[in-house]
């Protein structure tokens, strides 16, 4: 299972669709059952997703004509919710604006989904991820700002994760890191965050690690990260040139 997010300022459509794809290819190895891709500019947001694996996706979903200046790549390898197009990921909130994408497990899921859908939320697949989203939809509906509300569903899950969320009208990545890798690569007008440096390499060889416990955001030109207590993490220190 792998997760790639790319926000990019200067190549996008299918410039940035081939670049997430490339790295979906790379990620191949670390074992899937399904992947899929979310595209989004300041007017749309779209997901393409599918069982099966990257070729699968390529020739049935057409990814490179995907529109957009952020792209979210994933391949899931399933633990709840068998593997089909419908379980694939990312998930989106009842809104259709807010595109989620999650590698490891949220353990307390039926609790939050019973709670979810006591308030009206209605769910379309059968995995744990889904909850992710309408949690920052419900935040969102209490009047919080985008990352204050990603925070609180962030705190609101247990279980180790890697996320990436991304939300229409906002030009930032979202992501959280919780004993699943994660990494951020400094492109030129162009900034990544994958699960893997490897997949990294076609693009930059300038990359941060982010530690457990950490949540922020990535745009084209900035990064930004906090601890879970809230103390800003020096991302810049952590600034690793790659022997490539
Ligand atoms: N638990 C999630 C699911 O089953 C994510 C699995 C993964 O790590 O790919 O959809």
């Amino acid at each position: 299972c792998g997760i790639i997010g790319v926000a990019s300022i200067g190549a996008k459509d299918a410039a940035l669709a081939n670049i997430t794809l490339d790295a979906l290819k790379s990620l191949e190895y670390r074992g899937y059952d399904s992947v899929g891709m979310a595209s989004m500019d300041s007017s749309h947001l779209e997901v393409r997703k599918a069982a099966g694996n990257v070729e699968k996706f390529e020739r049935l979903k057409n990814p490179l004509n995907m529109k957009g200046n952020i792209f979210l790549g994933h391949t899931r390898w399933a633990t709840h919710g068998e593997p089909n197009d419908i379980n694939a990921h990312p998930h989106l909130d009842c809104t259709g604006e807010i595109a989620v994408i999650h590698n490891g497990t949220v353990l307390n899921f039926l609790e939050l989904k019973q709670d979810l859908i006591a308030k009206g939320h209605r769910f379309v697949s059968d995995t744990d991820t889904e909850v992710i989203a309408h949690l920052i939809e419900h935040y969102r509906k209490l009047g919080m700002d985008n990352f204050t509300a990603f925070k609180q569903a962030i705190f609101s899950i247990q279980g180790d994760h890697a996320v990436l969320a991304i939300i229409k009208g906002d030009n930032r990545i979202f992501f959280s890191k919780k004993n699943n890798p994660l990494v951020i690569g400094l492109g030129d007008d162009m900034n990544l965050i994958s699960s893997d440096v490897w997949s990294l390499v076609k693009v930059t060889n300038r990359t941060i690690t982010i530690g457990d416990d950490e949540l922020g955001y990535i745009t084209a030109t900035s990064v930004y990260a906090e601890k879970i207590t809230g103390e800003k993490v020096n991302l810049t220190s952590r600034l690793i040139i790659q022997q490539i």
